[in-house]
């Protein structure tokens, strides 16, 4: 479960990490008030749960509490980010920065332990930073039974070649970064930037955390941390309505897929054949499981499409118990149940159909003629040509 800013910081700040007073505004006034009484220059911050707000100008300085409303009225006032809906805006004294750096902890599947990221260049999204200056990154892994020792925190500080004079605060920093991710037994926590002021003091400026829903039972506080009804994405809400397991996310090519294995893949093949058109990625997550009725591919598509940032969709489907033939009569069965609902199908639909009975599955589209849909042998020319269609809508 990823928290919003407001709620990361929180929990940071209960394990010692130094982060700047703050107050969470609803509406504009409550903004005015906040700057009013911090006194001197503000940051108005949206709360959304994605990353990037800085240059999407969802991170804004005012001088003034009549500026500061002002941010807050323009955020509230419909703007989204990445998809994202701004409900809340975060009111934080504006701090003078020197420097910006970045550290993390996260849970690493690939290595199979826990793992601690730091560097001296912090500000830029560490995918950015990865891919400009991966020297400038540093990286440690963490023994889970002994957590973060004070040894290792300085080695990763060193080989992240911190300025010697900040050292010690921003080793002190890591200890405590790693207390709250242990102790919320979180799955990434995430400080970007960690600010140097001029006196050399650093605090934590932005926050992102994900704590494991897994161990919710195990933290009773986490429970307050789950989102309001009206902070949730409305197509999350209806998807889980639903019982459908969807995710949003920023891109433009719905996936619809059956199991979370290959709905994962799927999204990494998109994200492949979409950076060869001028970053085309993926616009969601949707795992329709083992059932493949009409109605679930109905609801699927349906909430896929009601994405207006979604411009094509791949439906990739490996068949087993439910067999491809199935999926098939459901996919042409949802095409009509959208029709008689009067939101026919109006974007491009590649398919992929695998496994059992995928001959006759692409039988019955193929029978069918819909002319929407497009099939694909592979998963990669089937990500291939969602892509092409996302970029060029032909
Ligand atoms: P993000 O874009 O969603 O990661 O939002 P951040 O909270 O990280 O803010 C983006 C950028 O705004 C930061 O990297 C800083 O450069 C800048 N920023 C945020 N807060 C302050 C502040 O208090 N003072 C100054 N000078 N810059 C800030
Ligand atoms: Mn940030």
């Amino acid at each position: 479960m990823d928290l919003f800013e407001y709620q990361a910081r929180t929990l940071l700040a209960v394990h010692g990490v130094p982060v700047p007073p703050a107050a969470l505004a609803d509406n504009p006034e409550e903004a005015r008030i906040a700057a009013d009484l911090f006194g001197g220059p503000v940051v108005v911050k949206a709360q959304v749960r994605t990353g990037g707000r800085g240059k999407a100008g969802g991170v804004r300085l005012a001088s003034t509490p009549d500026e500061a409303a002002g941010h807050a009225e323009a955020m509230l006032g419909g703007m989204t980010i990445n998809g994202h809906r701004v409900r809340r805006v975060l009111v934080v004294p504006a701090s003078e920065i020197s420097a910006e750096y970045y550290l993390s902890f996260l849970l690493d599947r690939a290595s199979r332990t826990f793992t601690a990221v730091a560097s001296a260049e912090g500000g830029v999204e560490i995918e950015q930073l990865a891919a400009d200056r991966p020297e400038s990154i540093a990286r440690a892994r963490i023994d889970p039974r002994r957590g973060l020792t004070e040894a290792t925190a300085r080695k990763l500080a060193a080989a992240a070649r911190f300025p010697d004079d900040v050292t010690d605060a921003v080793t002190g920093v890591m200890l405590r970064l790693w207390d709250a991710f242990a102790a919320e037994e979180a799955l990434l926590v995430e400080v970007n930037p960690l600010a140097r002021e001029p006196g050399g003091r650093v605090l934590a400026l932005d926050a992102k955390v994900t704590i494991d829903g897994n161990a919710r039972f195990r933290h009773a506080d986490h429970r307050s941390l789950a989102s309001r009804q009206d902070e949730e994405d409305p197509l999350e809400r209806r998807a889980r309505e639903r019982q459908l397991n969807y995710v949003r996310l920023d891109g433009q090519v719905g996936v619809i897929g059956n199991g979370a294995g290959l709905v994962m893949s799927t999204l990494d093949v998109v994200a492949d054949a979409g950076a060869a058109r001028g970053g085309v990625r993926p616009a969601n997550f949707l795992d329709i499981g083992g059932g493949a009725s009409a109605e679930v591919m109905a609801s699927g598509l349906e909430i896929i499409l009601a994405d207006p940032s979604v411009r094509s969709v791949l439906v990739n489907v490996f068949g087993g118990i439910t067999a491809c033939d199935a999926v098939a009569d459901g996919i042409v069965a949802a095409f009509t149940l959208l029709e008689a609902r009067g939101e026919p199908v109006d974007r491009p639909v590649v398919v992929r159909l695998d496994g059992n009975s995928a001959e006759r599955g692409r039988r019955i589209l193929t029978e069918a003629s819909l002319p929407a849909v497009r099939l694909a042998s592979t998963m990669d020319s089937a990500a291939a040509e969602a892509a092409r269609l996302a970029a060029t809508g032909a």
